[in-house]
């Protein structure tokens, strides 16, 4: 499966307590890195799957009772030049800080943040855990490239009533990936579930934001399509993001256009990032209200940004027994443009000119 979880040994784990917090990196059980490249997938996944097992953690706590956590998603790309190198982790670091505080969670420090995503990985690598850069995924602009996840989230202390979590842990865990979205087709749908609502922690990158969607998404795929799309949750009318990304709609008059901030929306470091390359391209970007009939109708390319899903364009948008197609269901150029643009970054085919990328010493 292209997303899904095979832990490599080497984790990091900090618990908070006594007003300070305490890391410690932990191996879990392994073989050589060679060793299990050659194990039969089922071997080999019952051992990367025994990685995911703790006793010594609380099994009731905030976080499994009642959905008090938040998480980070981070990708560390092999690098055309050897190595590997995190995209903007300290990005990742601020909004973990922030996801934290608007949990009430004493908040991880930033620096310990980035420290840790790259000692993980590093730890990692110099036992042979790490995929290779290959020439081969240049040919389709890494489109089916290999990299590595880092999961960085919290976990609630023990405890069965409901409450807040003032000695949680931050765990970072790393797995291989492979691309997000793999075949199939890309059209999309807009849910008539609301995902966040004013007040609430739609701005945070909550555990407990998922459920709803979820729910849109298992939806979405039962009715044969890729993606849902949510509105907002007062006047049913904007557009906000997919399921777990961002969204953007390149429209008629030529200007790039995507939902603008709130709580109510995830604020995405890609999103970020693109908008940053628009405005480079010379591309008219505005962040602002986008009702889903103009979407529907204005649009020339919609695409939907994330770490797991980079740019990724979106072929058509469906809702209320209407379907508006884009670009004739083909990618379209500015769309192709920013894909490309991001991952030769991120791999290291483009100069990074944004210091974007931090270098894990391998
Ligand atoms: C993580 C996430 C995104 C994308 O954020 P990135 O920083 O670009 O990975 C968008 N929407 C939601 C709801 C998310 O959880």
């Amino acid at each position: 499966m292209a997303f899904a979880l095979s832990s490599y040994p080497v984790v990091y784990r900090a618990k908070y307590g006594d007003g300070k917090w305490s890391g410690e990196y932990i191996e879990k059980p392994h073989k050589k890195a060679d060793e299990e490249a050659a194990m039969g997938e089922a071997e080999r996944d019952a051992l990367a799957d025994s990685r995911n097992f703790y006793a010594d953690m609380p099994l009731v706590n905030y976080t499994t009772q009642y959905g008090l956590g938040c998480f980070e998603g981070i990708k560390a790309l092999p690098q055309k030049n050897g190595g590997l190198a995190i995209f903007r982790p300290d990005r990742n670091a601020s909004r973990f800080y922030r996801s934290m505080k608007g949990l009430y969670m004493p908040p991880f420090p930033e620096d310990e943040f980035v420290k840790a995503c790259v000692e993980t990985v590093k730890r990692n690598a110099a036992m042979g855990f790490k995929p290779s850069y290959k020439a081969e995924w240049e040919k389709d602009s890494f489109q089916s490239a290999d990299s590595i996840y880092i999961r960085p989230f919290t976990l609630a202390e023990g405890g069965i009533g409901v409450n807040i979590s003032s000695a949680p842990w931050v765990m970072i865990v790393t797995s291989p990936v492979s691309s997000y979205f793999s075949g199939g087709n890309s059209d999309a749908i807009i849910t008539d579930r609301l995902r966040a609502t004013p007040k609430g922690t739609g701005w945070i990158k909550a555990a407990s934001n998922y459920v709803i969607a979820a729910l849109a998404k298992h939806e979405a795929a039962e009715a044969g399509f890729m993606e849902c799309v949510f509105l907002d949750a007062i006047n049913h009318k904007y557009i906000e993001e997919g399921s777990s990304c961002n969204i953007f709609f390149y429209l008629k008059s030529g200007e790039l256009a995507t939902p603008e901030l709130g709580d109510t929306i995830l604020p995405g470091i890609t999103r970020a990032s693109i908008i940053e390359l628009a405005k480079d391209l010379k591309v008219k970007i505005s962040e602002r209200k986008i009702s889903w009939e103009e979407a529907m109708t204005e649009t020339k390319e919609c695409f939907v940004s994330g770490t797991a899903a980079g740019a990724t364009p979106i072929e058509s948008l469906s809702y209320q027994g209407k379907k508006a197609v884009f670009n004739s269901g083909k990618v379209g150029e500015l769309t192709s443009k920013i894909r490309d643009t991001i991952k030769g970054i991120q791999y290291g085919t483009l100069p990074d000119t944004k210091g974007w990328m931090v270098h894990v010493p391998v």
